[in-house]
């Protein structure tokens, strides 16, 4: 059997920010990979006033 690669749900250090690299605070809501931070930005941009 080959089990290379085991795709997990969430793990730590998984995902990391699309915009900046940052692994913290990941937010993956609406498949976006967004660090909070960088969320709130592009949020704006996408027509976000609040996430959570
Ligand atoms: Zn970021």
């Amino acid at each position: 059997m080959r089990n290379k690669k085991i795709k997990r749900k969430v793990g730590k250090g998984s995902r990391k920010c699309v915009r900046c690299g940052s692994l913290r605070g990941i937010i993956r809501r609406y498949g976006l990979n967004y660090c909070r931070r960088c969320f709130r930005e592009v949020a704006r941009e996408i027509g976000f006033k609040k996430y959570r």
